[in-house]
């Protein structure tokens, strides 16, 4: 049987029967194997193939609940109170109740990416045959994460489909664990959180190499053009077709129409989420000027409805408002929905022709139009928009309020508290309400930045009164400055750039990579993201931006008027800021991370998922921050990472996730791995401390990112350098020398060189150590040693034989 391969065959003795044979296990790696890729121990793993690997990291990294409800609502057996982890009339008990919370959030998320993938993948297809090379740029391992995981090396856009079956037939097994009666311990819920985690990064790459292959994306491209940012930047005054959610299949076809009509200068064409990113890296891989513009992150959704500027908007999936269509017939704004994730009731009109369609909608008979087909999507949208522009004008639609108008609902407020109260960050809502009376708008002003615009304190308010608008309103000044400008997304980090940085992020010297991703939800406005990674690249360290993050990223400016895409250059090396493009490109800093094992360290990648997780783990220096983590898939995203061993930090928000996994550096027998050389046991440094934990403030945060790139394999150079930034942050931010610095010295070498003497005072006087003042060298104390050839690893079977 192993010879065969699917196809159809026919048995002579056997008149009339014909057996079709579809897909045999043992495919994979035969097809590995005709090209030459061997294939490692676990292609494509099932749910519990990589258990052991998952019970060593949370071995180290222990979940921590925090749940916020203490009942379960799941089966008709309850509601069950869990409190004081009491059992469920399942026999479920809290903790494992609260893990299977988490799981649940995890596939949501894998299964968004999943879904967009097949969608996008099955257009794709469509259109450009299944025989469509994948091609992502100069580039040999083309799908780091697809390879590792399951074995395939992709090469054709029909290839990816086998990748995607494997997927979602995981992602059904783990979902179906969700339901009452299945798994009953935590630790086990966990390791499938894990298998969730790292399907979550297969599902994102094949959407991101399918797309980036067949619409002209920039392909690991440092030059990628620069996309204007903003709700400054779109003219109001021409007519504004608005488009929001991840989807980027229909936009295509509407940039396509307005350059095939050329309407490129006589209307706008914005987005917001993830669509937005890649609408500006359509067509783009030969440079020139992005054919959209980005009004920003998800929190500008309702901010930029209730401008009342779009004259049309339109709908794909993911993070995309509830209440869209409401808030959008208030303005007389048609929305079309063109996924069939969102379609909001609307009646389905993609068997009628565009006249009949335009007609409807503008003469506001319906209130919108779910499309289903790209070519009518695109003469709709822009048709519509141009037409929707002078009947709007027209109509005198204003959606701002007067000035009076903002004086008089600022006295209104009987400063009874609900709307700060109900605000997520608890924004000082009463103080301008009280200024605001007294005409002076300033502090509502102050609200714009930090407000998320989701809407909760309008509901709150017992008087009605309209908060978010009057913050727009009061901003409007601001508002028309917000112009920034955001590198389009590059995609994957090319084998040539892994090969030229690999060794520095090995050795340390290059002293990490922060990835900041995710959503907005951040708890004191986007400024912090800016302070953040300006702090983080003048010291050298490679700042991966996507999504959300890579936006409002851009929205600010230094001194000279440039943004940080201007400021610092976007290669894959020490001191660059790189953005690898929309929330599905994520895959690509996983995929940087498995391609140095790969590529740098000639670690075998096809279906040796362990082995590569093992790698990184003790080796590359990489932490990922979501600070405004909201969405389900960005749990999914940081559990991908987790299960590489690269540690995430969730901003404040971001424990409503109610589970972290923390790890206990004063627990010796934790940080001990093997010496692959020997076998024999090694001590490493407590670092990474976690691999799930939340920050409350940048201040907390940043020292802590300097930290969590410490890693076992550093030599004393790339220590030195790690420990110094270490250092130096802590001091500058939270005033003070970290408390566990001396833990990671191995040797007098490791210290920062220009505080050795003062450091080594500090070693004797405090800690005891022996030191030998004439050569100014550690004669004892360090738990560690410095062994430039050890090989450290977590798995026993990676030792070499005999030990
Ligand atoms: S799943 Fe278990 S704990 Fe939850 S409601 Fe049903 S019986 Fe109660
Ligand atoms: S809309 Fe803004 S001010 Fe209102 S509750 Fe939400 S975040 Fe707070
Ligand atoms: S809820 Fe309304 S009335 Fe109450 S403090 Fe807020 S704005 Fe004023």
């Amino acid at each position: 049987m192993s010879d065969l391969e699917a196809g159809q065959f026919s048995i002579d003795e056997l008149e009339n029967v014909q057996i079709t044979i579809g897909k045999i296990v043992g495919a994979v790696e035969k097809k590995a194997t005709e090209e030459g890729v061997e294939v490692g121990p676990t292609p494509k793993p099932g749910i519990s193939t990589l258990r052991d690997w998952d019970y060593k990291l949370l071995s180290r990294y222990q979940p921590v609940y925090t749940p916020i409800c203490d009942q379960c609502c799941y089966c008709t057996f309850g509601t069950c109170d869990l409190g004081g982890n009491k059992e469920g009339a399942c026999g479920i008990n809290m903790e494992a109740h609260q893990a299977r919370e988490f799981l649940l959030r995890v596939i949501t998320g894998a299964a968004a990416h999943a879904g967009h993938g097949r969608h996008i993948l099955h257009h794709l297809i469509d259109v450009h045959g299944r025989d469509h090379p994948i091609d992502v740029g100069p580039s040999n391992l083309l799908a780091p994460n697809t390879q590792a995981v399951t074995g395939i090396k992709p090469e054709t856009l029909g290839d990816l489909e086998e990748v995607m079956d494997y997927v979602e037939e995981q992602l059904t097994q783990l979902l179906a664990t969700i339901h009452a009666g299945q798994e009953g311990a935590a630790m086990d819920f966990e390791s499938k959180v894990m298998h969730g985690g790292m399907l979550d990064h297969v599902g994102m790459e094949v959407s991101d190499i399918a797309q980036i292959s067949c619409l002209g994306m920039p392909k690991s491209d440092p030059e990628a053009p620069l996309a204007e940012i903003g709700m400054g930047c779109i003219d109001a005054d021409k007519p504004v077709l608005l488009v929001i959610g991840h989807n980027v299949a229909g936009v295509t076809y509407m940039i396509d129409y307005i350059q095939e009509h050329g309407l490129e200068d006589k209307m706008e064409l914005a987005g917001l989420c993830c669509t937005a990113i890649d609408m500006t890296r359509y067509q783009m891989d030969q440079g020139g000027k992005p054919h959209a513009k980005i009004v920003g992150s998800l929190a500008k959704e309702l901010k930029m409805i209730r401008s009342g500027v779009p004259d049309v908007i339109v709908v794909d999936e993911q993070c995309v408002r509830a209440d869209v269509l409401d808030e959008a017939s208030k303005l007389s704004i048609p929305v079309i929905t063109c996924n069939d994730k969102i379609m909001y009731g609307l009646p389905n009109r993609t068997n009628d022709s565009a006249a009949e369609i335009i007609e409807d909608l503008s003469t506001l008979k319906a209130e919108g139009a779910l499309i289903l087909d790209f070519d009518l999507l695109a003469e709709v949208s822009v048709e519509l928009a141009l037409k929707m522009s002078k009947i709007r004008d027209e109509m005198g639609i204003t959606a701002l309020l007067g000035e009076e108008e903002l004086q008089e609902l600022s006295a209104k407020c009987v400063q009874c508290g609900a709307c700060e109260l109900d605000c997520p960050d608890n924004l000082p809502i009463m103080e301008a309400m009280k200024a605001g009376a007294d005409k002076d708008f300033t502090r509502f002003e102050y609200l714009h930045d930090k407000c998320i615009a989701c809407g909760r304190c309008d509901q709150a308010c017992p008087k009605d009164i309209p908060i978010l608008n009057m913050i727009e309103k009061a901003s409007q000044k601001l508002i028309r400055e917000e112009k920034g400008l955001m590198r389009a997304g590059r995609g994957q980090v090319s084998d040539p750039e892994i090969r030229e940085e690999g060794v520095n992020l090995v050795l340390g010297t290059t002293p990490g990579i922060v990835a900041m991703v995710g959503c907005s939800n951040y708890p004191d406005g986007t400024k912090d993201l800016y302070d953040v990674a300006d702090e983080m690249l003048k010291r050298n360290y490679i700042v991966v931006m996507s999504g959300c993050s890579a936006m409002d990223l851009g929205m600010y400016k230094n001194e000279d008027g440039e943004t940080l895409y201007e400021k610092y250059p976007a290669k894959f090396l020490a001191g660059n800021l790189i953005n690898v493009g929309s929330c599905v490109s994520n895959a690509h800093i996983t995929g940087t991370a498995i391609k140095v094992a790969a590529i740098f360290a000639q670690r075998q990648v096809s279906g040796n998922y362990e082995e590569i997780a093992d790698y990184i783990t003790n080796r590359i220096g990489a932490v990922g921050v979501a600070w405004g983590a909201y969405s389900q898939k960005a749990s999914s995203i940081a559990t991908g990472c987790n299960r590489l061993g690269i540690p995430v930090v969730v901003g404040p928000h971001g424990s409503k996730y109610r589970r972290a996994l923390i790890g206990k550096p004063y627990k010796e027998e934790d940080w001990k791995v093997y010496d692959a050389r020997d076998g024999s046991e090694m001590p490493i440094p407590a670092a990474p401390e976690f691999l799930l934990t939340t920050a409350d403030t940048i201040e907390e945060l940043l020292p802590m990112l300097a930290k969590s790139c410490i890693r076992p394999s550093d030599n004393n150079m790339g220590r030195m350098i790690k420990l110094t930034h270490y250092m130096e942050l802590s001091q500058k931010y939270l005033g003070h020398m970290p408390e566990d610095w001396y833990k990671f010295v191995r040797t007098e070498t490791d210290l920062p060189l220009a505080k050795r003497e003062q450091l080594l005072k500090i070693l004797e006087a405090e800690h005891g150590w022996e030191i030998d003042w004439k050569r100014k060298k550690i004669l004892s104390g360090p738990t560690m040693k410095l062994d430039v050839s050890a090989q450290p690893t977590n798995v026993k079977r990676l030792c070499k034989e005999g030990c």
